[in-house]
């Protein structure tokens, strides 16, 4: 099958019979709903900047499995080059959407398990590699969406798996059949789980042998039998319900979507099965999947950052403030943020190297510096882009209230509408209408529906800091630098 384009991706999702609650509800159609759709349009830009002439280049290459093209979204990266275009591609579509578009969970989940697999057959004698790579070649050939599912709900952070109260709050193998696993448990956070056709799931942590019926990796479609999903809410989630959100929403266009993924008792056959309890490989996939997802946000978030940066500038004109000294400096001071995670991004991404499987790694200890700059710079420039846009931005009337005809018994007699055109125009010559616009799309990102995959992800999506702080310790070689002292130092032991 061809690429496809992102109404084929829209109408394929249709086919599928994939449970989501919402508001203590199935939704019957939840492809069409208001709240979900903008997250389907997100992931449709992937399938189309595909066959868009200025952009196919870095959107498909060239699948090693197959020699045929396939979207990026589902490559195993060949080389340090493909590892640093996966980081422009979603900077890129960060710029495009100002959203999470979602589909980056999949293609790092594709290149952690295709390289474990690897080598936990090495050591087992298992065929996890071959079930692996024929499943992508099935993925690649249908240009699917797949949800890289990780994250367990955990219970008792200070318990391990086997020790929670409530055995399902880690998933795990409940059967074992001649043809295949029975699963129980959920998968917590889920970025894109919804609109993707599949999902693949991997252990949340390093397992030890007492806990390796936690041990588990397998793939299943989204609407697998005993799979269901709840809906996430975000700020502002009802404004999409609104006749007017297409002003008071900030961006109707585009979001992101977090779910929770319930497994009761899910039937998965041997052929999708990744790891099955070899519990010494569960902390070598965690680290891989990690590692790439904390990568990628060297490259989405700082798409978005562009656009926030563009959208504090713009702010700044039409407030009339954009000759101030200081809003320019505040605007550098942006960009000098946003540039330094693009460089953790594409310096992780230059110094990758190949796995035993042949898929190309990114450096990890450059990976988690990435993502630990993450969990603050945005705030940062969130905070900058607040200052510049000034208080309006949380304090403005509805798109009702300015569009509204409603007479005020007042001397003047303007309407409520007139009002508002009146009291909340900025720079003379510009609408005051796109002066609105504006300021709901700055609310977006920094505080609204946006501020998802955009703020707090920041902190918490692809690890919480100090998950990076655990993989700095390890990797920063302080006996290393303690050596590099004592020689310059002349101390001999
Ligand atoms: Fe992709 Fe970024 Fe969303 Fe993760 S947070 S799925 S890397 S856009
Ligand atoms: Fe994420």
């Amino acid at each position: 099958m061809a690429l496809m384009t992102g109404a084929e991706y829209v109408e394929s999702l249709r086919k599928l019979g994939t449970k989501v609650y919402l508001f203590g509800e199935l939704v019957e159609n939840w492809v069409d709903h208001p709240i979900i759709r903008p997250s389907i349009n997100c992931v449709a830009v992937t399938y189309d900047l595909a066959h868009d002439p200025e952009h196919s280049d870095l959107m498909t290459v060239t699948s090693n499995l197959t020699g045929k093209k396939v979207n990026r979204f589902s490559h195993l990266h060949q080389s340090t080059e493909d590892l640093r275009n996966k980081v422009k591609m979603q900077r890129l579509l960060g710029q495009k959407t100002a959203s999470c578009f979602q589909r980056c969970v999949g293609m790092d989940a594709f290149n952690a398990v295709y390289s474990t697999t690897f080598e936990t057959d090495s050591k087992y004698g298992t065929s996890y590699h071959e079930n692996f790579k024929k499943y992508l070649i099935y993925v690649q050939e249908n240009d699917l969406t797949v949800d890289g599912a990780m994250t367990d709900p955990k219970g008792d952070r200070g318990l391990s798996p086997g020790k929670q109260k409530d055995a399902d709050l880690f998933l795990r193998i409940v059967e074992k059949r001649p043809d295949g696993i029975v699963v129980r448990g959920a998968k917590a956070h889920q970025t894109g789980s919804i609109n993707s056709h599949e999902h693949i799931i991997m252990p949340t942590m390093a397992m030890t042998e007492d806990d390796s019926s936690y041990a588990v990796s397998f793939a299943c479609p989204s609407d697998a039998e005993g799979l269901f999903m709840i809906y996430g809410r975000q700020s502002c989630d009802t404004r999409k319900l609104e006749d007017q959100a297409d002003i008071d929403v900030g961006n109707k266009q585009y979001g992101g979507q977090e779910a929770l993924v319930v497994f009761d008792n899910v039937f998965i056959p041997n052929e999708r099965v990744f790891l099955c309890e070899e519990w010494d490989f569960a902390g070598m996939m965690v680290e891989r999947f990690a590692g790439y997802h904390r990568q990628s946000y060297g490259g989405c978030k700082v798409g978005v950052g562009d656009v926030l940066i563009g959208a504090a500038a713009l702010i700044a004109d039409y407030n009339g403030a954009n000759k101030a000294s200081h809003v320019k400096d505040k605007l550098i001071e942006m960009t000098h943020l946003n540039e330094t995670l693009y460089c953790c991004g594409i310096a992780c991404s230059a110094e990758g190297y190949p796995t035993k499987a042949g898929n190309y790694q990114i450096d990890l200890l450059l990976a988690n510096v990435c993502k630990q700059n993450v969990t603050r710079f945005p705030y940062e420039i969130v905070r900058l882009a607040e200052d510049i846009a000034g208080g309006l931005m949380v304090t403005m009337p509805s798109a009702a209230d300015f569009r509204s005809d409603e007479k005020v018994p007042t001397a003047s007699g303007l309407t409520v509408g007139q009002w508002c055109g009146k009291f909340f125009q900025g720079v003379a010559s510009v609408p005051t209408e796109n002066r609105q616009r504006l300021l709901r799309f700055i609310e977006n990102i920094c505080l609204g529906a946006s501020a998802v995959g955009y703020r707090t992800e920041s902190m918490h999506g692809a690890g919480s800091p100090q998950a990076q702080r655990i993989m700095i310790a390890r990797q920063g070689n302080i006996e290393g630098k303690k050596a590099l002292a004592k020689a310059i130092a002349g101390i001999k032991d």
